[in-house]
């Protein structure tokens, strides 16, 4: 009743390892960062390290960051603002251009 549903944040905080980006391997982000955030795709709220480089996008009038792999410039996914985490954005990432990895 007061719009979208508070995510349990704590509902990964125990997973281990970090994703890395499907196509260079470049580490993206920590597991223990991700969250449900209920829209389907892989969400976090904390990149790793300098592995993810946030370009603003303005297009057909709308102004968002667009993510990119650091490492070799795919496209990973936006970034949105969101209130329930502690860093107040969300990013929204595709499925495809991340895999888990257990090396840190
Ligand atoms: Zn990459």
């Amino acid at each position: 009743m007061f719009g979208e549903p508070i995510p349990d944040l704590n509902l990964y905080a125990q997973k281990e390892g970090v994703y890395c980006c499907s196509k260079c391997g470049q580490a993206l982000f920590a597991a223990n960062k991700e969250f449900a955030a209920g829209c389907g795709f892989p969400s976090f709220y904390e990149h790793w390290g300098d592995g993810v480089t946030l370009k603003p996008l303005d297009t057909n009038g709308r102004h968002r960051i667009q993510l990119l792999c650091n490492g070799c410039g795919q496209h990973l996914g936006h970034l949105f603002p969101h209130k329930h985490t502690p860093t107040r954005v969300r990013y929204c990432i595709n499925a495809d251009s991340i895999i888990p990895s257990s090396i840190v």
